[in-house]
């Protein structure tokens, strides 16, 4: 990979996002680390910088959530760097225990999913084929937590990304108004994050396959990380291994849309 081989990997100063950052590094691909807490992500450049001297990285600071540091990265990335080859959205959050509310999963959702769109939005018009993004899903978010066939239906015929935005902020106020189970909704934040943003990659998918962009969502598996206490059977770097076999696949081998485990289709 040449220098002018750029990749942008989210939430990269610690567990699966800093082993895609290390791996794309090593395998010469000028990386950006972003983080949204500024030392912790200059901390991960050093580690890498550490273990692969060689390598190219850049950093600055990326909260996906506050649309102000957004538009500061992009800004930046625009004069500094110009232009993407790689997108990884890994940047995710999870509340830990049975924490549920209205207000935690806004905040779920306005990472997960809404913060991965917001910053994709504005990177879209900065990528240079053949370019590849990969959003860093989850297998709690497949179709069947939707118990409500009609729910599902509604979610899944969505045409549009202000479609599954409605479709958020309907869940939030369900919960709000205590009737989240009655219509249809899981108990969990986190997975309807997830839902919505696998179904989103598969409409960017569309939108960019023209451009010959390639779009998938994958899922790490269950790996040993701050987000799972530690538990887990995979170690953080084979639950990157995935993400970053999507990010470095070859245009000639197009496939976009997909949702992806252990370098396999999963069906959803
Ligand atoms: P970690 O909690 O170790 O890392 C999450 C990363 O996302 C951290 O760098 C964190 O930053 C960052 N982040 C959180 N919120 C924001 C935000 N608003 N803006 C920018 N960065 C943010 O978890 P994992 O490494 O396990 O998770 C990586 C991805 O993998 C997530 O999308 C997660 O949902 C997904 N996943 C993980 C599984 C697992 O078993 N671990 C299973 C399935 C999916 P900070 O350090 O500041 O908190």
């Amino acid at each position: 990979w040449d220098e002018g081989t750029v990749a942008v990997v989210t939430g990269s100063n610690k567990g699966i996002g800093f082993e895609i950052a290390r791996t794309l590094a090593e395998q010469g691909l000028t990386t950006v680390v972003t983080a949204r807490n500024e030392d912790l992500g200059k901390q991960a450049v050093a580690k890498i910088k550490e273990a692969a001297p060689s390598s190219r990285l850049l950093f600055h600071q990326l909260d996906i959530s506050d649309p102000a540091s957004i538009d500061r990265f992009v800004d930046w990335f625009r004069s500094e760097v110009g232009g993407l080859t790689v997108l990884v959205n890994n940047a995710g959050f999870a509340y830990k225990g049975n924490t549920f509310g209205a207000d935690e999963a806004q905040v779920t959702l306005g990472i997960n999913f809404l913060g991965t769109r917001a910053l994709t939005d504005k990177l879209v018009p900065l990528l240079k084929g053949p370019a590849r993004i990969v959003n860093v899903s989850s297998r709690a978010g497949l179709r069947s937590i939707v118990k409500s066939p009609q729910l599902l239906g509604r979610l899944t015929s969505a045409q549009s990304p202000q479609q599954l935005e409605e479709m958020a902020a309907e869940f939030v106020e369900a919960i709000r108004a205590g009737k989240h189970a009655a219509e249809g909704w899981p108990n969990s934040m986190y997975g309807i994050s997830k839902l919505l943003l696998s179904l989103w990659t598969a409409q960017l998918a569309e939108q960019l396959r023209d451009q010959r962009v390639m779009v998938n969502a994958m899922c790490p598996g269950w790996c040993r990380t701050d987000m799972s206490s530690q538990s887990g059977t995979k170690s953080a770097a084979e639950g990157a291994d995935t993400a970053v076999w999507l990010a470095l696949r070859s245009p000639d081998d197009f496939t976009t849309g997909g949702f992806w485990g252990e370098r396999s289709p999963i069906s959803w």
